[in-house]
């Protein structure tokens, strides 16, 4: 799979890692990035540490910069909603306006790295993202995303290693 960058990357499996030119690369960045925020959200509660499960990793191709998220992120940092992704009082954004499932709209870890990506002047057409497992027992292994995810992102970013949401309501 893959040529250029994925394939100086040797630690992880292609499986593991997902499929796409910067899969292997992504995959170990924001594996490496969820160890570390396991072990300083550790270091605050073992609460806290329970509470992070996801993490996700967005790579502009047109800048070669990487932005990282996780669950509830937006909602931590306390970060600026990117009209794009919330809308404002003009246009809707591009999350749905209601969740197509049990999580809160905007609490996805992919869209806390969107969000500090398209807040930093990307462009939705040049992301890649990962997404990944990040409570210890899976630490590292794929996801895929959520309805809500699949919903908002699929067919406008580049591309997503780790997967769409399958049972996705075409509109
Ligand atoms: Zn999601």
């Amino acid at each position: 799979m893959g040529s250029g960058k994925g394939k100086r990357y040797s630690g992880t499996t292609g499986a593991k890692a997902g499929t796409g030119p910067h899969a292997r690369t992504m995959h170990s960045k924001v594996n490496n990035w969820a160890k570390d925020k396991a072990s300083e959200l550790e270091k605050k509660s073992k609460r806290q540490r329970d509470k992070f499960n996801t993490a996700a990793v967005v790579y502009d191709e047109s800048t070669q910069k990487y932005y990282y998220g996780m669950n509830r992120g937006i909602q931590l940092d306390n970060a600026n909603k990117n009209p794009i992704l919330f809308g404002d009082d003009h246009t809707k954004g591009i999350l749905p306006e209601k969740s197509l499932n049990n999580y809160s709209v905007g609490n996805c870890a992919e869209v806390h790295a969107i969000n500090k990506a398209l807040n930093d002047g990307a462009k939705l057409k040049d992301l890649h993202i990962t997404t990944i497992h990040t409570e210890s027992k899976s630490m590292g292994n794929p996801k895929e995303a959520c309805e809500n995810c699949t919903y908002a992102f699929k067919k406008k970013i580049k591309h997503n290693n780790t997967g769409w949401h399958k049972k996705e309501k075409h509109k």
